[in-house]
């Protein structure tokens, strides 16, 4: 493996820099643009001296490390290092051999959209439970290579968890910031368990980017925020994954949920670089789907088609996604732009009804998850997306993270009076038919057996 060639350019003014010269917020000092990585072969006018890895070698070559037994060939995201030569040293690579995550067919929630069939890659399976494992891996093998004691994020739960993990696998020491209250209790649970610092804010998410902000301008904290360009160098790899569990055949359509919004472009990137290394032939439509609560770029596509941004007040059930000044917003306006896709936003109910439909095909997800599939509906019902069209959702985190709203939806407990008035009839049935509450019985054999036969006489949903 050849030394680590590259370079962080301006996503705004485009100013190109040294890896060594970015500064710890990681942003660019002339116009406040974030960066991202490039290497020799980004965008090259072709040539030879491009040096472009030749693509069925690569290929074949990531495909044949899933047998070896050394632990980056085993990591989804270091099997494919020649596309994200970040570190020099690859014994200081940090990897709890995350990605090679699972492909499902979703045939019923296919049918639930109105399309002929659809995929979902799931991200949460793994090994903290969410995508952000990825990325992890990727920026904290390049704090460790920096020598950097310490690392730190806001997060809104699984960033943290993540971050929790990777560090402790290290031997770094790391510091998060969580919005007091809003969190999912498994997310709180992780980064208490893989021994990080854990400091909860009485602010929201927002609120803690910005403490954080001005943390690492004094003290020297390496910051794993996604505004950190090498999480998305992991992030990307899951879109070289998906091509290869397709038999490098492309889908047309990828729909992620929407927070910070930079899973969406670290995906965008993934696609771009495989299509200009001649990989794939052409870019899936990339879409991205927020929250009707946390919409700021739904908002700023529809009132001046993504020039600007206002940050809004979130509020979603969904906390992962639970972001009203998202930091990679441009980033997000140039994935839709240069992919052709489209921004949504979903209610509470279609979150939730979308979720108990993943859950039903023994999936699950946790509820940020789940905007792709309430996304999903709305784009083929506008026509946005036809029938026959391939789509794959990406599935960012496990359906443990938030148990306590599982629970609290087939209980009926999740929506107040006022908001379950809003369903129609149909959409009612809907959810009362997905509903599975437990049941509590006295300890009667004659009386589980009458509930259980009144029971096996009810249709199962479609
Ligand atoms: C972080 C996260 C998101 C949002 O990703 P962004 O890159 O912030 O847009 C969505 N779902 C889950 C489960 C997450 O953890
Ligand atoms: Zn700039």
């Amino acid at each position: 493996m050849k030394v680590a060639t590259h370079h962080l350019r301006c996503t705004e003014c485009a100013t190109v820099i040294g890896k060594d010269e970015v500064s710890s917020n990681f942003r660019c000092p002339l116009c406040n643009g974030l960066y991202e990585v490039v290497y020799p072969w980004t965008n090259a006018t072709a040539g030879p001296e491009s040096r472009l890895p030749n693509p069925s070698a690569l290929r074949w070559l990531w495909q044949e490390r899933r047998s070896s037994s050394m632990a980056i060939d085993q990591s989804g995201v270091w099997r494919f290092r020649d596309l994200l030569p970040i570190v020099d040293d690859l014994e200081k690579v940090v990897t709890l051999r995350e990605g090679n995550t699972p492909f499902y067919d979703l045939p019923r929630c296919a049918k639930a959209a109105g399309i002929d069939w659809l995929l979902a890659k799931h991200q949460g399976m793994n090994p903290t439970g969410s995508f952000k494992d990825t990325g992890m891996t990727a920026a904290l093998s390049v704090a460790a290579q920096r020598g950097f004691e310490w690392v730190a994020c806001a997060s809104t739960g699984n960033t943290s968890a993540a971050m929790a993990a990777y560090a402790a696998r290290a031997g770094l020491r790391s510091i998060v910031f969580i919005p007091e209250g809003k969190i999912a209790w498994g997310k709180l649970s992780q980064s208490m368990d893989y021994g990080a610092l854990t400091i909860q804010l009485k602010t929201d998410f927002d609120g803690c980017v910005k403490i954080l902000g001005e943390l690492v301008k004094q003290f020297p904290i390496y910051l794993l925020n996604s505004v950190n360009p090498y999480r998305l160098e992991g992030q990307k790899t899951p879109a070289f994954e998906l091509v290869e569990q397709m038999e490098w055949q492309v889908p047309e359509h990828v729909i992620v949920p929407g927070g910070n919004l930079a899973n969406s472009s670290a995906l965008a990137k993934g696609f771009a670089e495989m299509h200009e290394l001649g990989l794939i032939p052409r870019i899936p439509k990339i879409s991205i789907i927020q929250a009707e609560g946390a919409n700021p770029l739904y908002r700023s596509l529809q009132e001046n088609g993504g020039e600007q941004l206002t940050p809004v007040v979130a509020n979603t059930r969904a906390t992962a996604i639970r972001i009203g000044n998202p930091a990679s917003w441009r980033k997000a306006v140039n994935a839709l732009q240069t992919t052709g896709g489209w921004c949504e936003q979903v209610s509470e109910q279609e979150i939730a009804l979308a979720k108990a439909e993943i859950g039903a095909e023994g999936v699950g997800c946790e509820p940020a998850s789940a905007v792709t599939l309430a996304g999903l509906k709305k784009l083929v019902a506008q026509g946005k997306i036809t029938a026959e069209e391939r789509v794959v959702l990406i599935l960012t985190g496990h359906t443990l993270k938030d148990s306590a709203y599982t629970i609290e939806y087939h209980r009926n407990e999740l929506f107040s009076d006022a908001e379950k008035a809003e369903l129609s009839v149909s959409e009612q049935s809907r959810h009362a038919a997905l509903r599975k509450p437990p049941i509590v019985l006295e300890a009667d054999p004659g009386l589980v057996l009458r509930t259980l036969e009144s029971h096996m006489n009810q249709p199962q949903p479609a």
